[in-house]
């Protein structure tokens, strides 16, 4: 079977939920072929590592160590897949490639276009990771929203793909809006219209519409956005507004769009949605509920948590609870009062001193009162620094990030990370495997001997206090093959208390919480 391919374009808006609506079409299809998602964003920064998060929200952090667009979390998680830096196409990184080509030579003297130079750049790299991964399908995100000058070459470069492909293994979907005006009571089709105007002068026709709408489209609208915009009735889908987004794949299998897709592209992958149903049921109708601290320095930005938040969603549909996440602020915590009623702590990751002080005292807390506790990254760090203060009476110590003149650097960059300059500085990126300590929790919670999550860290546990550490009861239930690096700690004889260097929240899934927050929640529950 030759490559398919579906290319998801937007109109009307931005912020429509492309990226949901490509993962979950994906995901309608995924249990027999090999999907491969491709994003193509718009803007010149090469990646978005170098993005504040303030305005971009979470870096996602893949296995090959890429720093790219949260959007690639909703795509590994609806999919299943595990994404490569190669699946992220900004603009920035084609004209990188547009001008290494000039440089070398290469266009052989001829002067050099957006069309075809640059549209062949953005289609050959699509074939090439078609052709690396063999893949069955390609699903592409185009950014943004038609008639934006950001994504004009890659609507082109999608727009000559049906000659190369052949029409009869492309399909174009564009979401659009479909408002309901208040007072008029009805849905209202001309803002897609005029959307699939603008993508037709640009010679995309597309073939499926989705329309996000508050209600389910009307057989009416669909009938009249068919006729005016030239795709069959059936193919016009509801993109509802739900509370949860993973209500998606469940209604755009009701309205059919998996069977339209085998139609048009001829590939039969009938979904199974029985579990996700199960789960999503959960979620609607919970047994309990159970609050959880999230003591951050970004709390008013939860984009910047989207992983951590859904890692808790995924165990909230497993266990069939409520989990409420209560956002404290550690830079101005005057008493640990708003601990009081929780069910457990989280110390997520982040950068910079503000706060650490803060949730250094959270973590006593968590310790001396038998709260279960859950660290990721510096949440890791600072807990070492809890312990090294008040446990082993190191005083004074701290990281090197915190306090550069710390009597006792219990945490530091090693010498090795100082070498590495290739991506992000001195940071350790990527995955990173860890061997697991026989009969310790974090083993038990994993079932291997040995995992393999996701970092994104320069500081390290300072081998030089290994000992001291661990012989006033800390565990290092998980460490770097050398055992020179920490990457996970706990506590025994508590209810919960386990950090990890890594961000294991990067790979959870519906399917399969990460076992880290599994093991947490289910103490939190008791
Ligand atoms: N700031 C810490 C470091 O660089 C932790 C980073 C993180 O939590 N992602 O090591």
């Amino acid at each position: 079977m030759p490559t398919k391919y579906i290319i998801v374009t937007g109109g009307v808006l931005s912020g429509l939920g492309k990226g949901i609506a490509a993962a979950s079409i994906g995901h309608l299809l995924s249990s027999r072929l090999k999907i491969v998602p491709i994003k193509c964003d718009g803007y010149l920064n090469v990646d978005p590592g170098t993005m504040n998060p303030y305005e971009h929200g979470e870096v996602f952090v893949l296995d090959d160590g890429g720093e790219v667009d949260m959007d690639f979390g909703h795509y590994e998680r609806f999919l299943g897949v595990s994404g490569k830096t190669k699946w992220n196409l900004t603009m920035g990184k084609v004209f990188d490639m547009v001008r290494q080509k000039e440089r070398r030579g290469d266009y052989l003297g001829k002067t050099v276009q957006y069309i075809p130079h640059v549209t062949d750049i953005i289609k050959n790299h699509i074939f090439e990771v078609a052709k690396e991964e063999a893949a069955d399908l390609i699903v592409v995100e185009i950014g943004g929203t038609v008639g934006d000058i950001e994504n004009e070459l890659f609507l082109d470069a999608v727009r000559q793909m049906k000659e190369d492909v052949g029409r009869e293994n492309i399909v174009y979907v564009h979401l659009t809006y479909v408002p309901i005006p208040h007072g008029v009571h009805e849905q209202k089709s001309k803002p897609t219209q005029q959307s699939v105007n603008l993508l037709k002068q640009r010679g995309i026709f597309p073939d499926i519409i989705i329309g996000r709408c508050a209600q389910l489209l009307t057989r009416e609208i669909k009938a009249k956005i068919s006729n005016f915009c030239d795709v069959d009735p059936e193919a016009v889908i509801t993109g509802l507004d739900v509370e949860d987004i993973y209500e998606i794949p469940l209604i755009f299998e009701q309205e059919g769009i998996a069977g339209i897709l085998h139609k048009k592209l001829n590939i039969y992958s009938p979904p199974d949605m029985t579990r996700w149903k199960k789960w999503i049921d959960n979620l609607r109708n919970p047994t309990g509920e159970i609050t959880v601290a999230m003591c951050g320095k970004y709390t008013k930005l939860e984009d910047s948590y989207a992983s951590i938040i859904e890692s808790f969603h995924h165990c909230s549909a497993h266990f069939g609870y409520k989990i409420d996440l209560k956002w404290v602020e550690t830079t101005d915590l005057k008493n640990a009062s708003c601990l009081d009623g929780v069910h457990g702590i989280v110390v997520p990751g982040g950068f910079g001193h503000r706060g650490t002080e803060g949730k250094i005292e959270v973590i006593r807390e968590a310790r001396e009162r038998n709260i279960p506790f859950l660290g990721l990254c510096l949440g890791l760090q600072l807990a070492v620094i809890e312990f090294a203060r008040n446990v082993c009476g190191l005083n004074g110590a701290n990281s090197t990030e915190m306090d550069a003149s710390t009597p006792h650097p219990v945490i530091d960059i090693l010498p090795e990370q100082k070498t590495i300059t290739e991506k992000g500085g001195t940071m350790r990126l990527g995955a990173y495997p860890a061997v697991l300590r026989p009969g310790s929790l974090v083993h038990s919670l994993y079932g291997t001997s040995e995992v393999s999550e996701r970092h994104r860290h320069r500081y390290e546990v300072n081998p030089a206090y290994h000992q001291v550490i661990q012989e006033k009861g800390m565990v290092f239930s998980g460490c770097s093959r050398d055992g020179r690096l920490v990457e996970f700690i706990e506590l025994p004889g508590h209810k919960f208390f386990a950090a990890t260097q890594a961000h294991p929240e990067l790979k959870s899934r519906m399917e399969v919480p990460s076992p880290m927050f599994y093991g947490f929640v289910k103490a939190c529950i008791g």
